[in-house]
Formats: C-alpha cells, structure tokens, sequence
C-alpha cells in the first residue's frame, strides 16, 4: 500500500550537542522514548541541513525550507510572517512588522519592553487598529494582538519600503529610538515617517485606554506604547494546493509558524491550551492532528517546548520534555495511509542557548517506507540511516515521491 497523506511533525530546536550536565550525550540520547525510538526502527532514518550545511537557521527560514520554500527566495523578514500569523491576511506588498507592547515611564525612557508581560491585549489592538488614521498619507493599517504581550502591525499603501530600522533599544531605562529609513529611496522614507506617526497615535490611544488605566490601579505596568522590529514587505507565495496538489493545515502554538503555515494556504487549526512553552497541551494537538488528517492532504505539527528550554540552557527540562511528548505519541503511529515525518527545524544546543547549524535528525515513517537498521530517535543514530544526509528542500520531493505525486523526469 502506499501512503496518501502525510504529518510533518516538527520538534523544535528538538536536537542538540552534548552536554556537560548529561554526561556527554544529548537530551535526545538520554531520553526514555519508546515510541520516537520505534518510530526511528520501523521507518527510514537520517539527518538533514534544514537550510544548508553551515547555515544557522531562523525557525522562519527553516520551516519555509522544509514545506519546499527557498528561503532566499521567499523569506522578506519575520514580520509579515508574524502578521499572517497573528490573523492579518498579508497581501503582497504589505509591510509587515513584529511588535511588542511596552511600558514608557514619566521621562519616556522605556520601563518594561513587555509591559509586565501583559497579555489578553485584543482591547488595546482593536482601539489601535481603530484610532489610528495615517489616512493623510495614503496609507491603511492593520493591527492585531499576538501571544502575551506580542502583536503585529502591516501596513498598506502605494510607495512604501521595508528597509527601516527599529524603534526598540533592546534595553529599558532609555528613550525608545526613532524609525529611520536604511537607503535614501522615497519607499523606505515614507514607511519609516508612517511608523513614527504610528507611534505617536498609538500611544495617545493607550495613554488613556481604560484597560490600561485599570493596570495602574492594581498596581501594574501599563501597555502604554509599542515597539516595532523585523520590517519586510510580504511576497507572492504559490499555495501548497498549486504547488503540490495538497490540501492541509498547520497546528502550532508559535504565531510565527503559524504564519508561515497560512502564508503557503495551509489552513490554521486552533488548539486550545497550546502554548509553546514545555506546559503545552500536547494530547490537544496530536488529537487535532489525528482528527485533520482525516480531510486534508497534510498536516504541519510544530511542538515548540524543547527549542524555549533549549534557549534556556535547560538540558534536563528537555530530555524531560522529550519524556512528556513520547508518551502522547502512540496514537501518530497507527495512522494507515500517512507518512509520519518527524523531524526538528534545526539544533538549538543547551550549551549556546541559541540555533546553531548542526545537523538534526529526521525519520520517515509508513506504508511503503525503506527501512534501515536504526534503532533509536537521536543526533547520532539517525547519522547512519538510509537517507544519509539530506537537505531541507529535499525533503517535501521525497514525501510526494512517497504518496505518487511526483512525475517522471524522463521517459
Ligand atoms: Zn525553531
Ligand atoms: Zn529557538
């Protein structure tokens, strides 16, 4: 039988380098997984360069490569990548950037980037999105709320560039910056003359919004300007439908992936209690994925735990984490007619606390699979599989190889 339908399940930042405090080995070697490790035995094995050998992968670039989306050629910035996935549709052309409310003290130096960790924000957006006119410059804008005290903001207009700088400092007890324009091309003076404004109105609205005049009473920081970052102008991206001839959706918790996973028309399945962090409601998501599968083509399954405990240096959270997500997995490997992919978007090592361009491990599992004489989920075993080493944008032509999608390059 061959496979029909496939569940690419990405482990965040899953992989690592060895570490100290686990006795030279890896979160992933350390780990109890029976059913990743069975995964790993019954299907083919191998490591892949989610972008290229070398490359240091954002989760941005690394996710657009493995749904088969050179990155060079698609990826314009973070931000329209977050607005799609905070729920503004971006249009091609759209600015897009990624924002944080903050909290400004009485001298206007910044107190707080994230406003007390402020969350529940889709009062203050609206009132933004609403209030603020940059109508006398032809311009449109779109403002929505994020995860906590994220947001988004895109803006819409004729003449507008995406080569600005940011308005954060990065640090608190300094005034925020103004938005400059990076070139001396109209575009780019007119998007950053149009964020300066945004600003401006934006922290008028919220000076005197009443959710914000309640934060001061109970004693909290109040959200009272924003700071915006990762400008890029939104592109054209050929759908997954036209591209492949597959339906799907994405399940994730990060905005960022789910706006990758919308920007290709793969559609967004909410799962409530998903939350990126290692306390995410796993059986939600691995249930709403066995669920979705049933009518769509493919299904992208991003498990964000391990990269957050990864960039805290946490070694033992995740091989723990590792632990919690095996024991939910079991019901991924009785699908028939699906290819199970599992894989990570790149090695995010405990001893950096960031993304690094080591190699991560992938499996592909179902119907019809070559198998190889692996045995377990991990950096190192995956290393001698029958895949061998391969590339992210290797990886969606060998899946629709699987499931009969591809043609024959010849006679
Ligand atoms: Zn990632
Ligand atoms: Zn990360």
């Amino acid at each position: 039988m061959t496979a029909r339908k496939i569940i690419m399940l990405v482990l965040d930042g899953i992989s690592d380098r060895p570490c100290a405090i686990l006795g030279g080995r890896t979160p992933l070697q350390v780990a109890k997984k029976p059913i990743l490790d069975k995964l790993a035995e019954e299907g083919i094995c191998g490591i892949m360069d989610t972008i290229g050998p070398g490359v240091r992968p954002g989760s941005d670039t690394s996710h657009l490569s493995l749904l088969g989306y050179d990155p060079q050629v698609y990826y314009t910035g973070r931000g329209p990548l977050e607005a799609e996935g905070c729920g503004i549709h971006m249009e091609s052309g759209m600015i897009g950037f990624r924002c944080n409310y903050a909290t400004l003290g009485q001298n206007g130096t910044i107190i707080d980037r994230r406003a007390g960790r402020i969350h529940d924000t889709q009062a203050l957006s609206m009132a933004i999105e609403e209030g603020v006119d940059l109508s006398p410059m032809n311009i449109e804008l779109k403002f929505a709320s994020g995860v906590g005290h994220r947001a988004a903001l895109a803006l819409r207009g004729k003449g507008l560039g995406a080569n600005v700088t940011s308005n954060d400092p990065k640090e608190e007890g300094v005034v925020p910056q103004l938005v400059h324009p990076l070139s001396s091309k109209t575009t780019d003076k007119k998007t950053a003359a149009a964020c300066n404004e945004f600003i401006q109105q934006a922290q008028h609205i919220l000076n005197d919004h009443p959710v914000n005049e309640r934060r001061v009473r109970e004693g909290l920081l109040p959200a009272n300007t924003v700071l915006l970052r990762g400008a890029g102008e939104m592109g054209h991206f050929e759908s997954f439908q036209e591209r492949y001839g597959l339906t799907g959706g994405v399940i994730a918790a990060a905005t960022l992936v789910v706006g990758i996973g919308k920007v290709v028309g793969l559609r967004h399945i909410p799962v409530s209690g998903a939350t990126g962090s290692v306390a995410t409601n796993l059986k939600g998501k691995i249930d709403a994925a066995i669920h979705e599968i049933e009518r769509n083509d493919f299904i992208l399954l991003n498990i964000k735990g391990a990269d957050e405990a990864s960039h805290d240096g946490n070694a033992v959270e995740k091989k723990e984490f590792i632990e919690r997500i095996d024991t939910f997995l079991n019901p991924l490997t009785e699908l028939e007619d699906c290819l199970l992919v599992l894989c990570s978007d790149h090695t995010t090592p405990c001893s950096i606390k960031d993304h690094s361009a080591d190699p991560v491990p992938v499996v592909i599992h179902g119907p019809d699979v070559r198998t190889d004489f692996v045995l377990k989920f991990d950096e190192n075993s995956c290393a001698s599989g029958g895949l061998h080493r391969i590339r992210g944008s290797s990886l969606m032509p060998i899946l629709l190889d699987l499931i009969n999608k591809t043609h024959k390059y010849g006679a």
